[in-house]
């Protein structure tokens, strides 16, 4: 079933969801059932599986040459997606990337998904390769979001590469993209990133997933915002509870996000990394709320590889 239609079921009742990320390479698919399994019983219609590419890395030889090799650290997207579905019942969303990928590519991958029985896809453009401070297409590939969604809806409409098939069947993805509250960090103002927002719905894209925030005012005004530039789709706010002093530094740098002086002082009061966590699941329970009285269509948690903070949380909400 389609994320949207999950949405309208509800009939205006905030759902539950969650993202997980395939184990890092030589972790057998038992790691990610545990850390389902004790979030089942809050019913979460759709769980979001990440898609992470090829990174390189480079290894010294004898000769004290460099080689560089390509390693993907977190394969199994599609595998999982497909192993959720099967055990749960629910319905899982792969992400799928620009980056690394052909047209060709992303055409095959849409097929594999569209043989499992996956109804959704959330189209990102994709970060830089490590080690590359800006983010390049495949010579073959997509540059931008936007582009992913059209290729989608193209195939939605039984449109291939190779126009002389036959037989063109037609795919029917529900298509979700991401969505900024704080401004993507490569976006000149926030008003251009909602153009560029609006432009990957105009595309075809159903919904938005925003990236994580930490102050409600931040999505709120998001919401707004998007309504008046004719945004119409739901708007699904993404959330992180804090879990460690690091993040304190480590998530306004990675994901452009800033983080309110309350939180900050709290958790810099904390001695140790389970009052950390304490605080991180408090403050999310108090956003977690408002977002509901706000009438957010569903929580979408970013779990991490961490299910008993947000089991935690969701057991005071759900
Ligand atoms: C909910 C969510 C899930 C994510 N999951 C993953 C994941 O699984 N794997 C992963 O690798 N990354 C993931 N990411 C990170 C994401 O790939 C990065 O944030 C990436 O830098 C941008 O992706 P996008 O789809 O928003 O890009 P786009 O929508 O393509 O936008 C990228 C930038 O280009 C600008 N832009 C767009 N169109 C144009 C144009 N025509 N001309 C000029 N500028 C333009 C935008 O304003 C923005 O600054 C996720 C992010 C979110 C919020």
């Amino acid at each position: 079933m389609k994320v949207v239609d999950h949405i309208k079921k509800a009939a205006g009742k905030t759902l539950f969801s969650f993202e997980i990320l395939p184990p890092l390479k030589g972790q057998n698919i038992q790691s990610i059932f545990d850390h389902i399994d004790p979030l089942m019983e809050f019913e979460p219609p759709f769980i979001d599986v990440t898609y992470h590419r090829e990174e390189y890395v480079y290894k010294e030889l004898p000769s004290g040459l460099l080689q560089k090799k390509v390693v993907r650290k977190r394969p199994g997207t599609v595998g999982i997606c497909a192993a959720i579905q099967n055990k749960y019942e629910v319905d899982a969303v792969p992400h799928i990337l620009c980056g690394g990928f052909t047209k060709e590519d992303t055409e095959n991958f849409l097929i594999d998904l569209d043989f499992l029985g996956i109804d959704n896809v959330l189209a990102l453009r994709g970060d830089a390769v490590k080690n590359e401070t800006y983010f390049s297409a495949e010579k073959e590939g997509h540059t931008y979001a936007k582009h992913l969604v059209k290729q989608i809806v193209g195939l939605n409409k039984g449109e291939y590469l190779d126009e002389e098939l036959l037989n063109k069947s037609k795919t029917n993805f529900c298509i979700g993209v991401a969505g900024y509250p704080e401004k993507h960090m490569e976006a000149p103002s926030l008003d251009q990133d909602l153009l560029r927002l609006k432009g990957k719905v105009d595309a075809g894209a159903c919904y938005v997933v925003t990236q994580m925030f930490f102050d409600n005012k931040k999505y709120f005004e998001f919401v707004d915002k998007c309504r008046k530039a004719g945004i119409t789709v739901p708007i699904i706010p993404g959330l992180k509870p804090l879990a460690t002093k690091k993040q304190l530094s480590i998530l306004p740098h990675r994901f452009h996000v800033d983080l309110p002086d309350e939180l900050t002082l709290e958790v810099l009061k904390c001695k140790t990394t389970a009052e950390v966590r304490k605080v991180g699941i408090e403050w999310c329970i108090q956003q977690s709320k408002e977002l509901i009285e706000g009438g957010a269509p569903v929580l979408h948690y970013y779990s991490m590889g961490k299910s008993d903070n947000i089991q935690k949380i969701v057991s005071a909400l759900f």
